[in-house]
């Protein structure tokens, strides 16, 4: 299978590649990334040679540079491109609206000229709002996303599921909770938290600290989107998540006791303006009709994922320098 993948130098999409070329060495692998802040090809050293692997740098709006790539017979698509951070969508949300829905159609437009087999749309919890303190998401709560980002990601999934109903695209759309493991972008909660801890900086919490998250390790979302691009039945929207709910405060205390750094550490902060309170995923369809299972469990997945970050001090400074320290001080000023 030749496979064309976007946004493969971030955080999920070079774990999916990673587990990609480990899982399927048969299958060829097109990586489309236009690098934006949070695209980093160290994250690929590893696999840059590897003669299955390409990438490309092009924009996922840019449908003259992507032509070519497409004309090459692609079978899947899997689009994780995107501007993905709830806070810059505060600051700026011009680009997600770009990146996110016009990316998507442009794509989509691609994948029907070209008639692809299949079109992953890797989406986000985020999309269906906020819950109160029971409850869980099903793939038919209804869209209500807070945030621009959420807003520009639902609006990217009405898109898909319109190209199926339109024009019988053979689409998916995954809708996966929060993620955590190595090459994540250090304005993440985990390697922020991370970072700052390392450093003796204060570790900025927002709010009273109890939202809640469902957290699932990035290995166990890579694993259900390759069950979704094999198996997923067309037209069908899959949740994904590991019944890990935890609140910040919790995330963050295992961070600190497991670095030996003080609680005093922690410091609050404004809460982020619309702050979705608690997102928590029913994953029952792919388990029930794929067999998806997570592999990994979060208690030791957090332990394995703060080693990973202490083992490679280089990738983090690389990664800090840069666009990041502009936006970290226009977020939380020099702390
Ligand atoms: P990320 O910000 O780490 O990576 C995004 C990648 O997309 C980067 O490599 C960036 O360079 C690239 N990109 C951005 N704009 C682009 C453009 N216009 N053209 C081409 N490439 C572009 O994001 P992530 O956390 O890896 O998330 C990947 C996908 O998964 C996103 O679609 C996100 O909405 C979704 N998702 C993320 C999570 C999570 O917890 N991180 C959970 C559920 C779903």
């Amino acid at each position: 299978m030749r496979m064309f993948i976007t946004g493969g130098a971030g955080f999920i999409g070079s774990n999916f590649v990673h587990y990609m070329l480990r899982e399927h060495p048969e299958d060829q692998i097109i990586n489309a990334d236009s690098l934006t802040y949070a695209g980093n090809l160290e994250n690929l050293r590893a696999v840059e040679q590897q003669p299955n692997y390409r990438f490309a740098r092009v924009d996922i709006t840019d449908r003259e540079a992507l032509r070519p790539l497409f004309e090459q017979g692609i079978d899947a698509v899997v689009n994780f491109a995107a501007e993905s951070h709830v806070d810059r969508s505060i600051l700026e949300p011009d680009v997600f609206v770009r990146t996110n829905i016009l990316g998507t159609q442009t794509l989509l437009d691609l994948a029907k000229e070209y008639k692809v087999r299949k079109f992953v749309q890797v989406s986000t919890d985020e999309v269906y709002g906020t819950l109160g303190d029971t409850g869980l998401f099903s793939e038919t709560t209804p869209l209500a996303a807070n945030s621009p980002y959420s807003a520009s990601k639902a609006g990217a999934d009405l898109l898909v599921r319109a190209y199926h109903e339109t024009f019988g695209l053979p689409v998916n759309i995954t809708r996966c909770s929060n993620n955590y493991g190595p090459y994540q972008f250090p304005e993440k909660l985990i390697p922020l938290m991370i970072q700052n801890a390392l450093a003796d900086k204060q570790l900025p919490v927002y709010g009273d600290g109890l939202n809640v998250r469902d957290w699932l390790y990035v290995e166990d979302h890579c694993s259900a989107i390759d069950l979704v691009i094999r198996k997923g039945e067309n037209g069908e929207v899959y949740n994904v998540g590991g019944n890990n709910e935890r609140n910040n405060l919790q995330v963050v205390r295992t961070i600190l006791q497991e670095l030996g750094k003080p609680e005093s550490l922690i410091t609050y902060v404004t809460d982020r303006p619309g702050h979705d309170r608690r997102y928590a995923i029913d994953a029952t369809k792919i388990r029930a009709e794929l067999g998806w299972q997570p592999k990994y469990v979060y208690e030791s997945g957090i332990v394995e994922t703060i080693r990973w970050y202490l083992s490679n001090p280089e990738w983090m400074e690389q990664v800090k320098s840069g666009g990041y320290r502009d936006y970290y001080e226009k977020q939380y000023g020099e702390r």
